[in-house]
Order: structure tokens, then C-alpha cells, then sequence
């Protein structure tokens, strides 16, 4: 088994150019899916993938779509036998705007500088499943079928946060039915590193409102004997944090075992520099006996999305009415919203200065923090694969962001074994200007696949979980 998977390994890497230029094909068409004028871009590329998939020996290719939704493409191969365990592939075709961006290469055209190829979308998430693509491939040109069943599905509305997934597993249910799932749209902690992702913080989302007075009323006049909304919010923001500017409460207790571990993690200064693009002579905040990646991945954070504060254009001397900031707090795996709710009221809604009126008002977006233990043969086949493509096996890590997909992956199929990857790195700049695909991890990405495949069919169905 192992020779011919690495005789499908070699033949992935023989094809990489035309991979390669395949993943170019689909970048050049702007899928934006928050933008209404760019829906017809979704449809357009979802119906090329789909007739891609058929003409590349997948059954049941097909455009899925629901009123009100932007489509999906599914499909499946369901040819290995009914002893070998059905993987669930899922990716997304959807990139995000590039507007107002200052691109150095034009956005929508793949174009390679050094080791990475430059466009939206390269590595989230196009290349995450063309890598999958590029397996299949390979196994179907070396071995004639696959060594497990597969089902692809590849979602049109991931950027604007998956609002209608659930609908869509709730009317395909058959598009998501799998015995393992490997869910390409993370990050990897470096390029010579793959990453198992394990855990997503959760989001909360509130605004606050100081408001004391009924309408401005001249600072001449009225200042020192009338309480300032604006300085009032501001003192009220600064309980939120300590000296370090870091968010100050409900700090996790993390096991002293994953901390030793996650200080190997590689998100040095020097990565946190380049990666979040901090100007000359400014550090990344000290990391007081944590390793960064615990601050990232496993502790709380805030931060001020807005303020109603007066701004320029708006300059007079006067006292205002009302001050309002929206605060979006990074939930840690582990909490839940209520007991940010409840930190918050008590936090800011009490003794609060000059006596001025505090609301604190949850916003409807939110989401669930996630945490899960990759146990079982299914993540020792992974850990295989990918000692043999990348040389090292998976590093458990976390992604400080809420990814909606993978909460409701989570909750729906979290008694299956997930394999959450990709193929993004520290550099990739996912969601900015200048996003790339490190050529050097979609080539191992690919191999890593290859190898799953073979790991996952020798398990066989009922020895997957
Ligand atoms: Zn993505």
C-alpha cells in the first residue's frame, strides 16, 4: 500500500505545474460573496468547479443552491467499496473583498513571486481543497480509484460567516454524510509545520452607551459641574485592561502539559512582526509567562471595533450627549457568552464615573468558542500521512478567531473525527492585501492528502472512529 501511495505522491508532484495553473484558472474569477455584485462570480464559478469535478471522474457533481443563498458544489466517488470509510472533504470557493486593498500584484490574477503565489483566495481557501484535487488526481491516474470513498462539498458563503450551512445540511444531508471529515480552511503554524486545528475562540459582541445629558451644552459653561460621556466611556474601556493594554479578566487555566508544548509553537516576535505587520521599533506586547500562542488561542481578548466620541469633522466645545463604543470580546474554548455578559455588567455598569447613565447591550452576532480532543486510528492516519509528506506529524493548535463553519461542524459531527487543516502559514495574510500560498506547503499538502487517503482505506470503515 505504501509504495503505491508514494507512487501517487510522485505523480501529484509530476502534475504540480498543471496544478498549479488549474488553482490559477479559479482564482481569476472574483467569487466575493459579500457583494451583491458579485454573486453571479459565485454562481459562475461554482457551476466551473462542478463541471470540473465531473470531467475529472467524480459522480453526482453538481451546483447545490437554496432560495435566499449563494450555492455550494457537491459531489462524491463513492467507488472504493462499501468496507472502506467515506471522507467528507469540505473547503469554500468564496473570497473576500479586495476593495481599497494596496495589492502589489493584481488581486484576482495568481501571480508567483519567490516560493508563494500572490492572489485572494490563493490560500483561503482554493488552494485548501484543489490540494485535495490535485490527490485525487494523482490516485486516479496511478491506481484507477481511490483507496476511500470521498464526498466533496465546497461551500459558496464561508466569508460571510457559513449563514447558511446549517440549511444546507438540513436539505442535503445525504452531500454531508461521512464516516471522517477533513475540513481544509486553517492554518498551518509554519511552513515547515502542519497544523491540526482544536480549538476556536468563541465571539461576543456589545455596546455600550455612557449618556448623561440631553442635549450638548457648552464646555465653557458646564464643564467640571456636568458629567463628560466621553471621558466617562473612556475610564469605563480602560477597566477592560491591564497595563499591558491586554483584556485584564476570566483568564483560562490551561494544562501545564499543552503550555510546555505550545511554547514550541513558532509564533515568534519576529513572526508576530511580519505576520500582523508592526511598524518599525513597535513589539509585540510581552508575553508575562505565557506563550504567545496561549494568548492567541486560549485566553480572552477585546477589542474597540468603534466609538461614537466626537470625531474631527464634528469639533465644537461642548459636553455631548451620549458616547457609545461596540466592544467585541474573543471568547476563550472553554467559556461562553453568558459569563462574558456577566463579567461585562459587573465590570462596567457599576460605580460608574460622574454618575453618568451605562447600558451595555448585547449585538445579535456571536458565536460559540470550540474545543475537542483529535483521539482515535483517524488522527494516527493522519499523523502518518503526514509524517511522510511533511516530515513531522500534526502540531495541535488553536485559531484565535471564530470560524462559523467549524463551531457548526462541531456541533453537528463533532462524534466524527474532524481534521481540521489547510494550507495557509503565518504569512499567508488571509482577508488582507497581498494574500498568498506558500508553493512549498501546497506541494506537502498535497502529498499529506495522498497519504491520508491510503491511511485512512487500510483502517477501513469501522475502524475509523
Ligand atoms: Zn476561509
Amino acid at each position: 500500500m505504501s509504495n503505491l501511495a508514494d507512487a501517487v505522491a510522485e505523480k501529484a508532484r509530476q502534475n504540480f505545474e498543471a496544478t498549479v495553473s488549474k488553482l490559477s484558472d479559479y482564482l481569476r474569477i472574483p467569487a466575493i460573496s459579500c457583494d451583491p455584485a458579485h454573486f453571479a462570480d459565485v454562481a459562475r464559478l461554482a457551476s466551473v468547479i462542478a463541471s470540473d469535478l465531473e470531467a475529472l471522474g467524480f459522480d453526482n457533481a453538481r451546483v447545490l443552491s437554496l432560495p435566499d443563498a449563494l450555492p455550494s458544489v457537491a459531489a462524491e466517488r463513492m467507488k472504493a467499496g462499501p468496507d472502506k470509510p467515506t471522507v467528507l472533504i469540505y473547503g469554500h470557493l468564496d473570497l473576500q473583498p479586495v476593495k481599497g486593498e494596496p495589492w502589489r500584484t493584481p488581486p484576482h490574477e495568481a501571480t508567483r513571486v519567490g516560493d508563494r503565489l500572490f492572489a485572494r483566495g490563493a490560500a483561503d481557501d482554493m488552494g485548501g481543497w484543489v490540494s485535495h484535487l490535485a490527490a485525487i488526481t494523482a490516485w486516479l491516474e496511478v491506481a484507477g480509484e481511490l483507496p476511500v470513498n470521498v464526498r466533496l462539498l465546497i461551500e459558496g458563503e464561508e466569508e460571510i460567516g457559513s449563514p447558511n450551512l446549517e440549511r444546507y445540511m438540513d436539505a442535503f444531508p445525504e452531500a454531508f454524510a461521512s464516516d471522517v471529515m477533513v475540513l481544509t480552511d486553517c492554518e498551518n503554524p509554519s511552513t515547515e509545520i502542519p497544523g491540526l486545528t482544536v480549538s476556536l475562540r468563541g465571539l461576543a459582541e456589545f455596546d455600550l452607551t455612557c449618556a448623561a445629558i440631553e442635549s450638548d451644552a457648552h464646555s465653557g459653561l458646564w464643564g467640571n459641574v456636568v458629567p463628560d460621556v466621553s471621558t466617562a466611556l473612556i475610564k469605563l474601556l480602560a477597566r477592560l485592561v491591564d497595563d499591558d493594554g491586554r483584556f485584564a479578566h476570566l483568564r483560562v487555566e490551561v494544562p501545564e502539559a499543552w503550555r510546555r508544548d505550545a511554547w514550541n509553537v513558532p509564533l515568534t516576535n519576529d513572526v508576530i512582526r511580519v505576520g500582523a505587520h508592526l511598524l518599525e521599533g513597535v513589539d509585540p506586547l510581552p508575553d508575562r509567562g505565557r506563550p504567545p500562542a496561549e494568548w492567541v488561542w486560549r485566553q480572552p481578548a477585546v477589542t474597540i471595533l468603534t466609538t461614537t466620541l466626537p470625531t474631527p469633522d464634528r469639533q465644537k466645545n461642548a459636553l455631548r450627549t451620549a458616547a457609545t463604543a461596540t466592544l467585541s470580546v474573543r471568547i476563550a474554548p472553554g467559556q461562553d457568552h453568558g459569563q462574558i455578559q456577566g463579567l461585562l455588567e459587573n465590570l462596567l455598569c457599576r460605580d460608574v464615573p460622574g454618575g453618568v447613565q451605562v447600558t451595555l447591550k448585547s449585538r445579535k452576532s456571536s458565536s460559540s468558542s470550540w474545543l475537542y480532543t483529535p483521539k482515535g486510528p483517524a488522527f494516527e492516519a493522519a499523523d502518518r500521512a503526514y509524517q511522510k509528506a511533511w516530515g513531522r506529524g500534526l502540531l495541535e493548535v488553536g485559531v484565535g478567531g471564530s470560524i462559523p463553519f467549524v463551531a457548526l461542524f462541531g456541533r453537528r459531527f463533532g462524534d466524527l473525527p474532524l481534521i481540521l487543516n489547510g494550507v495557509m502559514d503565518p504569512e499567508t495574510g488571509a482577508h488582507g492585501p497581498n494574500e498568498s500560498l506558500h508553493l512549498g506547503v501546497f506541494q506537502k499538502a498535497i502529498a499529506a492528502n495522498v497519504h491520508l487517503y491510503a491511511e485512512l482505506g487500510a483502517l477501513g470503515r469501522t475502524l475509523v472512529r
